[in-house]
């Protein structure tokens, strides 16, 4: 009984060992992670990385709060996902890791899919 306790709890700490290794085998810069894109698809307002009025689907098809729900209804209008709150990026990893540059823009617009 007691040496049974002692068993697992020195496999825990293996196990532990082992993901804290595996951790630090994949550096952050190798993680994938969200391109912050500049602009909203439908209008092309701004969308800085501290700005809370980003809305994005999984593919990351990125738009204004106003677009996403007045127009859009909460869903992406290319790939019918559903689109949430963009989470910002700390200011601090911002240098490091900085926001995407590349706009996209949809040439006609979001309203023409109601
Ligand atoms: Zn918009
Ligand atoms: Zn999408």
């Amino acid at each position: 009984m007691l040496n049974n306790t002692r068993a697992s709890s020195s496999i825990a700490l293996t196990a532990t060992k082992y993901i804290a290794k595996i951790l630090t085998s994949f550096p952050i810069q190798g993680a994938p992670m969200l391109q912050l894109r500049p602009n909203c698809e439908c209008c092309n307002t701004n969308l800085p990385n501290e700005s809370t009025e980003a809305r994005i689907c999984t593919f990351e098809c990125t738009f204004c709060s106003g677009c996403a729900d007045q127009k859009l209804g909460g869903v992406c209008p290319n790939c019918g996902g559903e689109l949430v709150v963009r989470p910002r990026r700390p200011a601090g990893k911002l240098a490091q890791f900085p926001a995407s540059t590349d706009r996209v823009l949809k040439p006609e617009g979001c309203s023409a899919k109601a």
